[in-house]
């Protein structure tokens, strides 16, 4: 037997001298358009943050006041007296943005996958996922003993075909899972055309809008309502982490999901519920959302420009539709020096190499977000352009490409 501690040291150098390990980036004060980073102010293209929400006086004012009406926490999990009327206040509104009959909500994105496929699914049953779907997808899936089938990146002819395997092992119930937005490409799932393979197959969908909601659909309603497939899509899930600006995740789907889940989803039994404030923030964001429209509007203008930019120094945004925008540029090592370089240069945001990504698409992953000003973008745009040409990452015009 090995002592622990030395075994994680010995695990430890190995990841060091692998390059793998990175200190964490520490915020020296709110996540919002520019951040204090070490003390330096650093232009910030690597939040979720995109309608500028964490910030909004409105949600702050509403946490505060209901911090103050409702008390610091619930004191509970939601099964036994951790149910306050304001979190189904949340959960009527949540079900009206996205459409649907109901709406539950869990402490995280993450906790709602993990809740639903843990508990909609088991051994009889197959899920049949994006291969580039998000790890909580992966590790919800892990959870139940349904039958996995993974189809190629949008590919609905393979999913198609997935679907056909599943119909011949004769599954029980079959569940499509796929993201709306993928996080690390930014690019949209095809969801006319997997939901129309999906009802031919007699199987049900289930769309992961972490990244979609507040940026895609009417006032931010997410990609069903982008692609008017309301009512076609079972089952919603997003986060209140990301665009909402607050914390939580929210299943969106018909009351018999509603109290299936309440039933049986084990981070909904047994993990304490949200926060009075929390809560309240949240509802605040929603209004936010509905009033103040120019917000997304802005998102996308500020998304357009930005992307524009960035091609035309030359980078490659991969097949990016979304405000994620990655700049590929090869390996690891290339994306962490980009990064570094930037960084240097004013301007904060994440290299992701192997095995976030495929090793040969190495990248910068960048997100604007509502709050920045085309001055900031224009900035950003130029510390870009400097980190690669001096890292040689661009093309040269003097320079023929093959
Ligand atoms: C971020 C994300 C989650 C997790 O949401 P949290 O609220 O941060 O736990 C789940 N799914 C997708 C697709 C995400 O991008």
């Amino acid at each position: 037997m090995t002592d622990l501690l030395a075994s994680l040291r010995d695990e430890l150098a190995t990841l060091g001298a692998e390059g793998a390990l990175r200190p964490l980036a520490v915020l020296q004060g709110p996540q919002a358009a520019e951040v204090t980073v070490e003390g330096h102010r650093l232009i910030n293209l690597c939040s979720n943050n995109y309608l500028g929400l964490t910030t909004h006086p409105a949600l702050v004012e509403a946490a505060a006041a209901a911090a103050r009406a409702w008390g610091a926490g619930s004191g509970a999990v939601r099964t036994i007296a951790g149910t306050q009327s304001i979190h189904e206040e949340l959960e009527r509104r949540l079900a009206a943005f996205k459409g649907t009959e109901a709406a539950l909500t869990l402490q995280s994105g993450y906790a709602a996958n993990l809740g639903v496929l843990g508990s909609l699914l088991g051994e009889p049953d197959a899920v049949v996922s994006d291969q580039l779907n998000h790890a909580s997808i992966i590790d919800g899936i892990r959870l139940t003993r349904a039958q996995r089938f993974l189809f190629r990146h949008r590919d609905v002819d393979d999913l198609e075909a997935q679907l056909e395997s599943a119909r011949r092992q004769g599954r029980r119930r079959v569940l499509v899972v796929t993201d709306g937005v993928f996080s690390m490409d930014g690019d949209i799932a095809p969801l006319p055309a997997i939901v129309a393979r999906a009802e031919a197959a007699h199987a049900s969908v289930m769309v992961d809008d972490a990244h979609a909601t507040g940026v895609l659909g009417r006032q931010g309603r997410g990609s069903v309502d982008h692609f008017g497939l309301q009512g076609r899509v079972l089952i919603q899930v997003g986060t209140l982490s990301k665009a909402v600006g607050v914390l939580g995740g929210y299943v969106a789907a018909p009351a018999e999901v509603r109290t299936l889940l309440i039933h049986a989803a084990r981070p909904f039994l047994f993990s304490t519920s949200h926060p009075p404030a929390v809560v309240a923030a949240c509802l605040a964001a929603l209004e936010v959302m509905e009033a103040e429209p120019e917000r997304q509007a802005r998102l996308w203008a500020n998304t357009n420009h930005f992307k524009a930019g960035l091609q035309r120094l030359g980078f490659d945004c991969g097949r990016s539709e979304t405000p994620i925008t990655p700049v590929i540029v090869g390996s690891a090592e290339r994306a962490m020096a980009l990064a570094d370089a930037l960084r240097e240069r004013g301007v904060f945001a994440q290299g992701l190499g192997f095995p976030t990504v495929p090793r040969e698409s190495g990248r910068v992953r960048t997100i604007v977000t509502a709050g920045h000003t085309t001055e900031q973008l224009d900035r950003a745009l130029e510390a870009f352009a400097s980190a690669g040409r001096v890292l040689d990452l661009l093309p040269s015009p003097s320079r023929a490409r093959p």
